[in-house]
């Protein structure tokens, strides 16, 4: 148990490592010691009150984070001192995670039924694991889960295992990676030990429900292959639950036994598609409850429209934004609209928006960077303050939509000449070869529509 709390640590660290520099971490991080987990905090031991002071508070946002990028069982921390470490029994005191004598692993309490969303684009799959979790052994087995890198797979297969223990918390219940099932297998032969191999063999035979995860990876694996296929029929016969998931469908299938690829494909296939827009949006808003922040709608359909379809870079993603939000929401000098800010935030992720670039666009950004009305910058006003913006907003509809038609931009400006359009596209061309603050100010923007939209020519 103890290694469980190290085996926590040790994955917050590792992604701690990726985004704190190395001073904070020889200063700070090195100076705690994980210590036990209580309610499902994971209680730090911490060398004294000022390391315990700065990680409670400068800290605990990048601590937050790295436990929502991670897949570890606790859902906050409690810092102490030697003076308070009595309180704390070294024990692992978890709420709700069940340790159902798998060798040590626990499911993860976050990934349940409950905490999965639906909607239209992953109604089946779920539908097809809640019906095996609600029957185990008997309406489909085996239940094959397929689909890409972080679209649920992994949660749906915790979230099965979880309800059938919360049903019948009697029913041994497995969980295993493929890779794990493979090394379990290759150690226990190489340990030359009977016992070890007589404990590997019986646990995986004994099991009412198996649920294996990313059997892909058991390419060219030909001994656990063999291995898998006698636990698979001794299993099957005496219909116990099996549940399997991999990245790609049966039929693509490579170097897996086709005796096992067959069986496989006994039961009931499901495929989790790539999330629609609509469950994009529905998991942000879920996601961002936890975060107890005030987010405004137009940042979830901002990051709901890029070009993302891995849930777990859209969590990523979200809590890189909320890790900003909070910063500038501290400062009082800040301007900026919690979109800017998210903007900001994710422009290291270098996604696109799968928005296609409009003129509509064009001009709202226009605007927005001048800090003008659309009525303004379509209507005839002469002015300077307005003239410019207006032509910069046709010549960067001209450069960067060169397939529409001149007469077209016009008519976008409340029904100007394609003249209009020509003279502003030839004006703010002399003018940048002139004015090099103009032209940074061009090329800025032209980046920033690049960078924001996906342009199709
Ligand atoms: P995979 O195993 O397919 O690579 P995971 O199961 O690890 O993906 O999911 C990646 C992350 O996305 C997890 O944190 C998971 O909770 C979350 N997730 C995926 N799909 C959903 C969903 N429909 N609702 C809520 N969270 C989801
Ligand atoms: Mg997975």
């Amino acid at each position: 148990m103890t290694n469980d709390v190290e085996r926590i640590w040790k994955e917050i660290m590792e992604r701690i490592t990726t985004y704190v520099n190395s001073i904070s971490l020889d200063s700070w991080f090195s100076k705690v010691t994980p210590y036990c987990i209580k309610d499902n905090s994971l209680v730090l031991l911490c060398k004294n009150n000022s390391v315990k002071n700065v990680l409670s508070t400068t800290y605990i946002n990048e601590l937050t984070k790295a436990v929502n990028l991670s897949r570890v069982p606790i859902n906050g921390f409690i810092f102490i001192t030697q003076s308070e470490a009595e309180e704390y029994s070294s024990e692992v005191d978890y709420e709700e995670t069940v340790d159902n004598t798998n060798d040590g692993f626990s499911f993860n309490p976050k990934y349940t039924f409950e905490e999965f969303v639906v909607s239209d684009s992953n109604n089946f799959v779920v539908a097809a694991a809640q019906s095996v979790a609600n029957n185990p052994g008997t309406l489909h087995n085996p239940l094959f889960i397929f689909g890409g890198v972080g679209l649920g797979k992994t949660h749906l297969l915790h979230a099965i295992g979880q309800k059938i223990l919360k049903d019948d918390p009697k029913k041994k219940v497995l969980y295993v990676t493929s890779p794990d099932f493979t090394n379990e297998f290759v150690d226990a032969i190489s340990s030359q030990s009977a016992a070890r191999k007589k404990y590997v063999h019986d646990k995986y035979r004994k099991c009412d429900v198996l649920l294996i995860d990313d059997i892909q990876l058991l390419a060219d694996k030909k001994y656990t292959q063999d291995e898998l296929f006698n636990i698979f029929n001794e299993l099957y016969n005496s219909q116990k639950q099996i549940v399997l998931s991999s990245d790609r469908p049966l039929s693509e299938t490579q170097n897996i036994q086709e005796r096992l690829v067959s069986r496989f494909g006994w039961g009931l296939s499901a495929d989790i598609q790539v999330p629609s827009l609509e469950l994009r949006l529905a998991i942000l808003k879920k996601k961002a409850f936890s975060y107890h922040i005030k987010i405004d709608d137009n940042v979830f359909e901002y990051i709901a429209s890029l070009d993302v379809n891995s849930i777990r870079m859209l969590e990523g993603m979200l809590s890189t934004v909320v890790f900003y939000l909070k910063l500038y929401n501290d400062n009082e000098t800040n301007t900026k609209t919690q979109l800017e800010l998210t903007k900001e935030a994710l422009h290291s992720y270098n996604v696109k928006s799968s928005e296609t670039l409009s003129i509509n666009n064009i001009i709202n950004y226009v605007c927005e960077y001048f800090n003008i009305t659309r009525d303004l910058i379509e209507g005839d006003k002469r002015n300077k303050e307005i003239v410019i913006p207006r032509q910069i907003a046709m010549y960067l509809i001209t450069v960067l939509l060169p397939s529409v038609p001149l007469d077209a931009i016009g008519k976008s400006f409340s029904g100007k000449d394609h003249t209009t359009v020509m003279h502003a596209r030839d004006k703010i061309s002399n003018l940048i070869l002139q004015d090099a603050k103009l032209e940074k100010t061009i090329v800025d923007m032209k980046k920033y529509l690049e960078n924001n939209y996906s342009i199709k020519v």
